[in-house]
């Protein structure tokens, strides 16, 4: 790899490690961290996702359960499945995949979930606390980004950081936390006027537009970090992200790779949320 990319596997590598010692010390307690995934319907990205993030916690030796449900559940169906997971000892976390059927309200499903258990950081209580600082399971992407950078020895304090993108699960949460890490931030959505006057002061650029390969060279300066949370299949069955890497590549100092950036760090922090979720009982 060259030298300025930011290998998320690698460091993914590295956070999962300390986990599986983590999980180790709880076992030690008589505490095996457990994880239930919550499929609704058969969309095979969501299956490719479900099923990674389960294998995962068999390799640090953490229980899981995956609960598929039929495409037509009822929203009151699913909200007691919900609840039966809430009062499972066994399980210390809990991740409804994402999207949820029409019929379904997503909010609802969320706010059901016990704050306690919610390993995905998406509870309403949890968003609540990371804007005041307070601990609490942060939204594995953005918690993932942080991660990167760490790793990555990426200053942040000062540093003008830009955030394109504002969803309540990547872009809102990633702005808040390099805010508490002393950045100035600066958001960017799809009603953001002149972009490239905003994106070219960047020192560090987060890209979270949904846009494959949006991001372009022009719209960098010279020496930032991008860090691409994108992912998508192109024609040629490829996976790319938000930003066009080859063009960025020659102006970033320091980038994210799509695969093998953002999307590793992702379930590595659903393990170590889950692994945080199960110590957090042996203070009760
Ligand atoms: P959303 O579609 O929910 O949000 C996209 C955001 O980008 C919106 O805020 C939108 O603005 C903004 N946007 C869209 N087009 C433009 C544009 N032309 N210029 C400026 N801003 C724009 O996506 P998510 O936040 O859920 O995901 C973002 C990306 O990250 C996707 O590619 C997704 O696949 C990927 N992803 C990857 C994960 C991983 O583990 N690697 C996990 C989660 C997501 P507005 O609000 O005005 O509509």
């Amino acid at each position: 790899m060259a030298d300025n990319l930011i290998n998320g596997k690698e460091i993914a590598g590295k956070v999962t490690e300390k986990v599986k010692e983590r999980v180790d010390n709880l076992k030690a307690k008589g505490i095996t961290p457990g994880l239930a995934v919550v499929l609704v319907g058969s969309d095979p990205a969501s299956q490719t996702y479900v099923n990674s993030k389960t294998r995962t916690c068999e390799r640090l030796g953490m229980y899981s359960v995956m609960i598929e449900l039929e495409e037509t559940i009822s929203e009151e169906e699913l909200l007691n499945s919900v609840e039966k997971l809430n009062q499972d000892e066994k399980i210390h976390g809990i991740l409804i995949q994402l999207p949820l059927p029409k019929q379904i309200n997503e909010d609802r499903v969320i706010a059901a979930i016990s704050p306690l258990k919610d390993v995905d950081g998406f509870h309403p209580v949890s968003v609540g606390k990371m804007m005041i600082g307070q601990p609490t399971f942060l939204s594995c992407t953005p918690f993932g980004v942080m991660k990167l950078l760490e790793y990555s020895d990426v200053e942040i304090e000062g540093k003008h950081a830009v955030v394109i993108g504002r969803s309540n699960i990547v872009g809102k949460p990633m702005g808040q936390l390099l805010l508490q890490k002393n950045a100035t931030v600066t958001y960017c959505h799809s009603k953001t006027k002149n972009l490239h006057n905003h994106t070219k002061q960047a020192d560090i650029l987060i890209v979270a537009t949904g846009q494959p390969k949006m991001i372009d060279s022009s719209y960098l300066k010279e020496g930032v970090v991008v860090i691409d949370v994108g992912i998508h299949r192109n024609e040629d069955n490829k996976l790319c992200g938000d930003v066009d890497f080859a063009s960025a590549k020659e102006v970033a100092s320091k980038i994210t790779p799509v695969p093998g950036g953002v999307g590793p760090m992702t379930i590595a922090m659903l393990m170590e949320n889950t692994c945080l979720a199960a110590e957090n009982t042996l203070d009760k």
